[in-house]
């Protein structure tokens, strides 16, 4: 095929595949590929899908259809990810625009079928330099490993994304390095289950000697775990985590549910008691510590007690963020099979509306408690046309999930972490001035 000078890439869904995105630009970049602003201006265009749920999938399909109802017959596209892999085969007949549907990605992947064979030779001995988040270029995420051992009924990823791969502590603490030389500031830890992280491939839940190596290798200043299934959550790591300044107070554990019935139908190897003992271990270990975790309502068998003891668990918790899903019956999944009676969406989404009702003035009160008080914040990004100054974060929310600093005067650089002082508060927001 001609040689084709300029890329647009849209990419989908979670952090992962965020990743995958940078990667797959790198690839492309690496064989002098440019980058084209819009998908009309490129000649090829790359499209990184999600499949994770059934909203994911149609913004997937939605977002290949709008770009692809304009695209000329020059152009090639190539769509992959998560709802490729899982679809592609389907998909290919139903949106013949695509000229290729591969699944996730791998390094060299889009030169090859692109038919840069040399170049995705070399591409593959020695993987490019990820490019640079443009619109947070201080923030980058480290995938340590890929696809997930466990086997939770509500979930599709174990057979998208296959069983887990960790990368090793050499190779990620080397992608440190060029993200840090990059001029990273912050380094979010991914994966779909970091806390067992080393698993395969040393045998050992491993978190811990990673984030020391990362410590010991480089010099970032916030490094930041994101996706913690509630197990191998060791005393050693929470003891690095309370000592150690540059590993953020902040832990994403995704509950998913506090009744021992429904934490069983779902599959997950803990119970409510495990769960309660875990997270007063992690405030009292760390403290100061911010928890973020996610729920699943609705899923089968799912009883207003069930409900009850979530909220109840949350209510002791206090955690300072909550998200919810509703469950949705995905293809693959074990709780397909399951007997229990069906919750209606309705009913459902009462539970999730009132747990997050209560969500928000937990939330509103932590952040009231948190005026007056002086905090470390990283500027995201300079605020156009309003009244602030720049908009930051503390090391309490992670970047585009969590609440924002609105920074009311100072001036300094983006990326910069600087001591400021809270002065006011909503549930989601932070009003702040630096002080330094
Ligand atoms: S831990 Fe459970 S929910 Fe998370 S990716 Fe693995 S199977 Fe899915």
């Amino acid at each position: 095929m001609p040689f084709c000078k300029k890329f647009y890439s849209l990419g989908l869904g979670c952090a992962k595949n965020q990743v995958d995105s940078e990667r797959a630009a790198a690839e492309l970049l690496s064989a002098d590929f440019k980058i084209a602003k819009s998908p009309k201006e490129s000649d090829v265009i790359l499209i990184n899908t999600c499949g994770f749920i059934e909203s994911a999938k149609e913004e997937s399909i939605d977002a290949i259809l709008s770009i692809l109802k304009n695209k000329k017959a020059k152009q090639k596209a190539i769509i992959y990810g998560c709802l490729s892999q899982r679809y592609g085969k389907e998909l290919a007949k139903e949106i013949p625009e695509a000229d290729f549907w591969l699944g996730n990605y791998h390094t060299g992947m889009l030169l090859e079928t692109l038919g840069f064979e040399s170049q995705a030779k070399s591409c593959k001995a020695n993987p490019p330099r990820r490019i640079r988040n443009f619109e947070y270029p201080h923030h980058a995420y480290l995938k340590i490993a890929e696809g997930c051992n466990r086997a939770c009924s509500f979930c599709a990823i174990p057979a998208i994304r296959g069983k887990q791969v960790s990368q090793s502590i050499e190779n990620l603490v080397n992608e440190a390095k060029q993200l840090e030389e990059n001029g990273v500031q912050e380094l979010s830890l991914i994966a779909q289950d970091l806390s067992s992280y080393g698993t395969d491939l040393y045998k050992k839940a491993s978190l811990q000697p990673l984030l020391e190596a990362l410590l010991k290798n480089t010099k970032i200043p916030w490094l930041r775990l994101m996706y913690l299934y509630p197990e191998h959550i060791t005393d050693g790591l929470l003891n690095l985590m309370a000592k150690e300044p540059r590993i953020c107070k902040y832990a994403d554990i995704p509950i998913q549910h506090a009744s021992d019935k429904m934490l069983k139908l779902m599959r997950r190897k803990y119970t409510a008691a495990d769960l309660r003992a875990l997270l007063h271990k992690m405030r009292e270990s760390v403290p100061g510590i911010t928890l973020r975790t996610t729920v699943l309502l609705g899923f089968p068998g799912e009883t207003h007690s069930d409900f009850e003891e979530l909220m109840n668990l949350a209510e002791e918790i206090r955690f300072e963020h909550l998200g919810g899903f509703i469950w949705s019956p995905e293809e693959g999944t074990s709780a397909m099979k399951l007997k229990e009676e069906q919750v209606a969406v309705e009913t459902a989404r009462l539970r999730l509306d009132a747990l997050i009702e209560r969500q928000e003035e937990i939330s509103a009160e932590k952040n009231e408690a948190l005026v007056g008080k002086t905090l470390d914040v990283i500027l995201d990004s300079i605020a156009e046309e309003s009244e602030f100054h720049f908009y930051a974060r503390t090391q309490g929310n992670a970047l585009e999930t969590d609440n924002i600093v609105r920074i009311l005067e100072g001036s300094g650089n983006i990326g910069e972490i600087r001591k400021a002082k809270i002065v006011d508060a909503e549930a989601h927001e932070l009003d702040a001035v630096l002080l330094d």
